[in-house]
C-alpha cells in the first residue's frame, strides 16, 4: 500500500491523493516521497494527462515530515553521514523541482503540465512546502485550518525548499515571521498574506479547471524567469540590505546566538539570495544538514515533539479505565485557583470554584472574564463563547455546591492548617469516588494527604504561573497515592491541554528543586562580587529566557525569603544557602520585592515596565576586580540545575528521564536548545560532566559534587539516553 494514490478523470486531469493508512494527520517519510516521485513521473510522461492536482484524502492536506524519521536520519545515514544526509536532502529537493519545473523546456520554458495543490484543511512542514513547489494553491475556506512552516519550533528549519522558495516568493522581510517565528495562518490571513493563491469551496475542483486552463507563462515561477527580482531586494540591494542587516540583529537579539538552527536558517536565505535558484537549494540543503548534524536539532525533536506528545498522550498512565473529569472543584479562587477554574471551564469542564468570601470567589471568575474579553478584542472569541466559558464556572462560597464533584483541585494559602481545613470540608460532599489533589509548590503531599478521609485518592497536580500561559503540570504522588488518582490527573491535563510529567513526593518536587538551585546560584555570585550583568547575561546566552536575577523579581523576593526560612527550619544545622539568605533577606528589608513592588535586582519606572539592573547593587555587594570567566559563570548556573536533576532521578523522584527534560524546558525554559538537563548531559558527555563537576567542586564547594549516578554514567562510558532505554525509563 502507497501513501499516494493515483487517477485520471476524463478531461485528462490526474490526481495524486495523499492518504497515509492508520493515521489521521498525513505525515511524509522516505517511502512517500519515493511514491510521490513516481506518480508525478507517471503524470508528466502520460500525454493523455494535461495537468495534476495534488490533494488529500483526509479533512487535513498534512502535518509535515514524520519527525521520528527526521530525528533518525543521522543515525542512518551511513558512516559519512553529513554526505549521506546531504544526498538524501538532495533527492527529495530533485522531486519538488521536478514538480515545479513540470517537464517544460528549460530553455523555452514551455511545454510544462500545470500541477496545483489542492489544501482540503492544515497544511505544515513538508506540508506547505511541496504546494509552494506547485503551481498554484487553493486552499478549503476552512477557519481551522493552519497553513505554514513550524519547523524552527522544533529546532530545525524548513529544508525541503521551504526557506528558499518562501524568501524568492514574498521577500526576506515578509517571510520572516512564518520562516523565524513559525507564525501559521488560516487559509483567509494565508491568501492576504500571500502564502497561498486561493480559498474556495470546493478546492479540488477549483484546482482542477485552473490546471486545464493554465497558459504556459502561468506556470514559470518568478525566479525560473529572465530578469526576475527579489521582492524587497536581494542583499546588495540597499532595501535588501536593510533587511538582512536588521533580521540578523533580531534574531541574535531574540535567540541570544544560542539556537543553531535559527543561525542556519538566516545563512540560507541570505548566502541563497546571492545566487541562482539551483545553487540555492543546495545551500539550503546545505545549512540543513549542518542542522541535522547539529546534536540540538534531534534533541530538540526527541523532547518537544516525540517525548512531549508521548507524554501526553499518558506515555505513564497506570491503566485504568477513563477518568476524565466531568465536574471539578476548586478551593481558592486566588491567582493559581482562579486560572485553574479558567483553563478547565475554557476546556468544557463545569467548575465550582470556592473561596472563603463570596467577594473573592466572584474576583476569581473575573479573571476568566478578564482573558475572554481580551481574546474577544483580538477576534479569538465569541460572544456565545464567552457565555458558554463563564456559564461553566459557578463561583461560591457553599461546600455543598462540591456535591458530584469527581475531582478537587485545592489551591488556598500555602498553610497544613488551612488545607487540612478545606480538605476535610469538600470530603464531607464529594462522592467517595472523587480525587482530591493539592496545588501546593512547597508542602510534602503524603503530609497534606494525612488530613484526607482517603490518601489512596489524594494527589499533588501543581500547576506554574500564570496557569493559562505555563504548558507543564507537575503531578505528584504522595506515599500512598493509588494509580486511578494518577490517571485521573492525567487525564484531567490531557483534557485541558497542558502536558504532564509525573513525579514522586520529595521537597519541592521536581520542577522547583531545579529552578530553586539556579536562583540561589546567581544570588551567591552577587554576594561573591560577580558583576550582576555577568551573571544575568550568562544565563541568556546559554538560551534561558530570564537570568536568575530576573526570574527571583518575577517570583518575588519575599516568596524567596519565605521558601529560605521553610527550608532552614526543615532542614536545621545542614541548610547549605545562609549566603543567598544574606542577598535575599537585604533585599526584602530594602522593600525590594520584586516585580510586584516595582523594584528588585531590577529597577522599574512608574507603570512597572522593566529598566536595567538596580544600579545601587554594587554598592550594598561591591563588584570584584577579578571577574570569572563566562564560561565559569555558565557552568555554575548550568550545573547548579542539572545535578539537582540528576539527584531527583537518583532519588526516585523522576522515574523517566523523558520527563526530566520535557518538564525542564516546559516548566522553567531550561534551555530548549539542549533538549533538557539529560539531553544535554548527552551533549557534554559524561566524562567532561563530571571534569566539570570537580573543577567546580573544588573552587565553590560539595553542592557540586558529581552524583553517583553521574559518575557511572561517565564510568561506564554510557549515555543517559542509552542508559535509560528505549522508554527512558529509570526503573
Ligand atoms: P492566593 O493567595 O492568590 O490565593 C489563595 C486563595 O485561597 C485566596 O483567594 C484566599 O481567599 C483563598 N482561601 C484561603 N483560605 C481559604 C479557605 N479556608 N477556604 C476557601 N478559600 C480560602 O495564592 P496562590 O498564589 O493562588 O496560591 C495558592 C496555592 O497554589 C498555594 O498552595 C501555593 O503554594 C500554590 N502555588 C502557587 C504558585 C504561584 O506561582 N503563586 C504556583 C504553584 C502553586
Amino acid at each position: 500500500m502507497t501513501d499516494f494514490t493515483y487517477s485520471v478523470d476524463a478531461n485528462g486531469v490526474a490526481t495524486i491523493t495523499w492518504d497515509v493508512k492508520d493515521k489521521s494527520m498525513n505525515v511524509m517519510n522516505l517511502k512517500g516521497f519515493e511514491d510521490l516521485d513516481a506518480l508525478i513521473d507517471k503524470a508528466i510522461a502520460d500525454d493523455k494527462v494535461k495537468g495534476v492536482v495534488i490533494t488529500s484524502g483526509k479533512k487535513d492536506f498534512a502535518g509535515g515530515m514524520d519527525l521520528n524519521i527526521i530525528a533518525k536520519m543521522k543515525a542512518s545515514a551511513g558512516d559519512n553521514p553529513a554526505q549521506g544526509l546531504m544526498e538524501g536532502l538532495m533527492q527529495s529537493h530533485s522531486i519538488l523541482r521536478k514538480i515545479e519545473r513540470a517537464g517544460m523546456d528549460p530553455k523555452t520554458l514551455k511545454g510544462g503540465k500545470p500541477i496545483a495543490a489542492a489544501l482540503p484543511g492544515t497544511a505544515l512542514g513538508i506540508g506547505y512546502e511541496i504546494p509552494l513547489a506547485c503551481h498554484r494553491i487553493f486552499a478549503a475556506d476552512n477557519p481551522k485550518a493552519k497553513i505554514g512552516l513550524p519547523e524552527i519550533m522544533v529546532g530545525i528549519f524548513p529544508g525541503m525548499g521551504g526557506t528558499t522558495r518562501l524568501v524568492r516568493k514574498m521577500g526576506a522581510m515578509a517571510a520572516a515571521p512564518y520562516l523565524l517565528e513559525g507564525k501559521l495562518l488560516d487559509p483567509q490571513k494565508a491568501k492576504g498574506a500571500g502564502l497561498i493563491d486561493e480559498v474556495v469551496a470546493d478546492p479540488v475542483a477549483a484546482a482542477k479547471d485552473w490546471v486545464l486552463s493554465a497558459k504556459d507563462a502561468d506556470i514559470v515561477k518568478p525566479w525560473d524567469q529572465k530578469g526576475y527580482k527579489m521582492p524587497g531586494g536581494a542583499p546588495y540591494h540597499p532595501a535588501g540590505f536593510m533587511t538582512y542587516v536588521g533580521a540578523n540583529a533580531m534574531v541574535h537579539g531574540k535567540t541570544q546566538g544560542a539556537f543553531p538552527a535559527a543561525k542556519a536558517l538566516l545563512s540560507a536565505a541570505y548566502e541563497g539570495a546571492l545566487v541562482p535558484f539551483d545553487t540555492a537549494i543546495r545551500i539550503e540543503a546545505r545549512w540543513f544538514t549542518n542542522v541535522l548534524m547539529n546534536p540540538s536539532s534531534s534533541a530538540m525533536i526527541r523532547s518537544l515533539f516525540i517525548n512531549k506528545e508521548a507524554l501526553e498522550k499518558g506515555a505513564n498512565r497506570p491503566d485504568v479505565p477513563d477518568q476524565k473529569v466531568a465536574k471539578l472543584g476548586v478551593l481558592g479562587a486566588g491567582m493559581m485557583g482562579a486560572g485553574i477554574a479558567y483553563v478547565s471551564a475554557n476546556a468544557g469542564i463545569k467548575v465550582v470554584l470556592i473561596d472563603a468570601k463570596q467577594e473573592a470567589a466572584d474576583k476569581g471568575k473575573s479573571y476568566s472574564e478578564g482573558i475572554l474579553d481580551k481574546g474577544m478584542k483580538r477576534g479569538k472569541v465569541t460572544e456565545e463563547k464567552k457565555a458558554e466559558v463563564l456559564g461553566r464556572i459557578n463561583a461560591t462560597t457553599d461546600y455543598a455546591a462540591l456535591d458530584g464533584c469527581d475531582l478537587i483541585v485545592e489551591a488556598v494559602f500555602e498553610d497544613t492548617g488551612v488545607k487540612a481545613d478545606v480538605t476535610a470540608k469538600a470530603e464531607a460532599v464529594i462522592p467517595e469516588t472523587a480525587v482530591f489533589a493539592t496545588n501546593t509548590s512547597t508542602l510534602p503531599i503524603s503530609d497534606l494527604a494525612k488530613a484526607s478521609k482517603r490518601p489512596g485518592q489524594f494527589i499533588g497536580i501543581h500547576f506554574f504561573s500564570p496557569v493559562d500561559k505555563m504548558l507543564l503540570v507537575e503531578i505528584i504522588k504522595g506515599k500512598e497515592t493509588g494509580d486511578v488518582a494518577v490517571a485521573k490527573a492525567l487525564d484531567f491535563v490531557r483534557q485541558i491541554r497542558k502536558t504532564p510529567i509525573v513525579v514522586n513526593d520529595a521537597r519541592f518536587f521536581y520542577a522547583n528543586r531545579c529552578i530553586i538551585p539556579y536562583i540561589n546560584e546567581g544570588l551567591r555570585m552577587v554576594a561573591e562580587g560577580v558583576q550582576p550583568a555577568l551573571v544575568e547575561n550568562a544565563a541568556k546566552l546559554l538560551g534561558f529566557p530570564l537570568g536568575p536575577l530576573q526570574l527571583v523579581d518575577e517570583t518575588s523576593i519575599d516568596l524567596g525569603v519565605k521558601i529560605a526560612k521553610a527550608t532552614r527550619a526543615a532542614m536545621g544545622d545542614a541548610y547549605p544557602d545562609s549566603a543567598v539568605d544574606e542577598v535575599l533577606f537585604a533585599m526584602a528589608d530594602k522593600g525590594r520585592l520584586g516585580r510586584k513592588s516595582a523594584a528588585g535586582f531590577y529597577a522599574y519606572d512608574e507603570k512597572g515596565g522593566r529598566l536595567g539592573l538596580w544600579d545601587e547593587l554594587g554598592a550594598i555587594w561591591r563588584v570584584s576586580e577579578d571577574q570569572p570567566e563566562l564560561s565559569q559563570v555558565q557552568h555554575r548556573l548550568m550545573m547548579a540545575q542539572v545535578l539537582e536533576a540528576v539527584r531527583a532521578l537518583e532519588e526516585g523522584v523522576l522515574e523517566d528521564i523523558r520527563e526530566g527534560d520535557v518538564g525542564a524546558i516546559l516548566g522553567w525554559g531550561f534551555a530548549p536548545w539542549s533538549g533538557g538537563p539529560f539531553s544535554w548531559l548527552d551533549i557534554l558527555g559524561a566524562e567532561k560532566a563530571v571534569a566539570i563537576c570537580e573543577r567546580l567542586e573544588k573552587a565553590h564547594g560539595p553542592r557540586f559534587a558529581a552524583p553517583k549516578l553521574l559518575k557511572d554514567v561517565a564510568a561506564k562510558g554510557q549515555t543517559f539516553y542509552g542508559r535509560f532505554g528505549a522508554t527512558a525509563k529509570a526503573a
